[in-house]
């Protein structure tokens, strides 16, 4: 599939800047992993809904039948409007409050991935006042790195995430002893935007290490959560608009052999949605400087800050001129400050002003983190 020919003539009738969601990438990507789990009963996968809360989105992938993973009580809420049910939302967070426990328990999630020992306490006083009991899982800190950008591990010991292994029997038998909390399994994510399988496998010897311990004490783990983390290519969303999710499942097949009666979740976020979202703007003015040219949009950080906030990379198009010159351009941003840049040394087809500018894969950690910095209006989307 070729993905990049975008419906100009509907663009020149919206107020920029806008994401615009190609809905048969996403229906295709949420195909394709359907495809490839379909032989995989054991395999459950949660959607990450801080990736993209968009409610359209949310309920196409409600729809195809995925589980939603939440990270807080606003999230659990917008997950069930959009569909999802709440037998297949599970919840992180290393700090839920009451407020937000108790929507995850009103709702009957499948489960909290609870992440310290007052959490593990709180909820069972909350589930106890409501007269029921909360299925737990305890997110487990593998201390296992990802070869990503600093900012986006979390599974090392210096990270905020999760218990420490040394905890974690102390951690199970207090869960096991109070009432209202049911103990059903480990939680584990160790970044985003991973790309080299490795890393999975890493995460995988670890887990049967820890399986294998907690079971020579009597200590049955029937859920296992992988988090999420499988990355995308930026650099190339037209050849490979659909994440390489059968080299992503077979590594969890081949290095984590489950036992009768146990599931494996996944909580996949940035893959199924960052390919189907560009952040389309108009420029407004195309501006010579000393040393550069700068193309200057009405898009901003305020719309989509991963560039100022990790330096990411996005794939930059002009889809509206057909010069066949090529100039060397810094696309910028309009915000007052210098990190507003979404790309250095773009070469672009020579640009005017009111030429559309897609920026692509943008689906994903976009739209969800636009601000209104500078008083600016939050980014509209348009879903064809
Ligand atoms: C962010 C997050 C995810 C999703 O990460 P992606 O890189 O978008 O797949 C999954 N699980 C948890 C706990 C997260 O915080």
């Amino acid at each position: 599939m070729i993905t990049g020919n975008f419906p100009i003539n509907r663009f020149k009738e919206e107020e920029t800047p806008f994401y615009y969601y190609d809905t048969d990438v996403l229906r295709d990507t949420l195909d394709s992993l359907k495809r490839i789990l379909a032989d995989s009963p054991d395999f459950k996968v949660h959607y990450a809904v801080k990736a993209n809360a968009n409610p359209e989105i949310l309920r196409i992938i409600a729809k195809a039948g995925l589980g939603a993973d939440c990270v807080s009580g606003g999230e659990i809420l917008a997950a069930v409007n959009a569909g999802f049910a709440g037998n297949k939302i599970v919840y992180a967070g290393v700090g839920k409050t009451d407020k937000e426990i108790n929507i995850g328990i009103d709702n009957d999630i499948f489960c909290f991935n609870v992440e310290s020992v007052s959490e593990v306490e709180v909820i069972n006083d909350l589930a106890a006042a409501k007269g029921k009991v909360v299925k737990v899982a305890i997110r487990v800190n593998p201390d296992v790195g990802a070869h990503t950008h600093a900012n986006i591990t979390t599974g090392l010991a210096e990270n905020k995430f999760g218990i420490a292994m040394a905890d974690l029997d102390s951690v199970i038998a207090l869960c096991r002893n109070l009432p209202n909390i049911e103990f059903i399994g480990l939680h584990f994510h160790i970044g985003s935007q991973i790309l080299d399988m490795s890393d999975f496998v890493a995460l995988c010897n670890r887990i049967c290490e820890i399986v294998t311990h907690l079971r020579a004490r009597g200590i049955e783990i029937p859920d296992i959560n992988v988090g999420g983390g499988l990355g995308i290519d930026y650099k190339h969303p037209n050849h490979h608009p659909i994440p390489d999710f059968d080299a992503y499942f077979n590594t969890f097949r081949r290095n984590l052999k489950l036992r009768p009666g146990q599931t494996l979740h996944f909580e996949l976020g940035r893959a199924i949605v960052a390919q189907c979202g560009s952040l389309i703007s108009r420029v407004v003015f195309v501006k010579q400087g000393t040393h550069k040219k700068f193309v200057i949009l009405d898009a901003g950080m305020t719309d989509l800050i991963r560039p100022a906030l990790y330096h990411s990379y996005h794939r930059i198009e002009n889809i509206s001129s057909d010069s066949t010159i090529i100039e060397r351009y810094d696309v910028v941003g309009p915000v007052c400050e210098s990190s507003d840049v979404f790309g250095k040394e773009v070469d672009l087809p020579e640009t005017h002003r009111g030429d559309f500018i897609a920026i692509r894969s943008a689906g994903a950690y976009g739209e969800v983190m636009a601000s209104q910095y500078n008083c600016r209006s939050l980014p509209h989307s348009l879903l064809l």
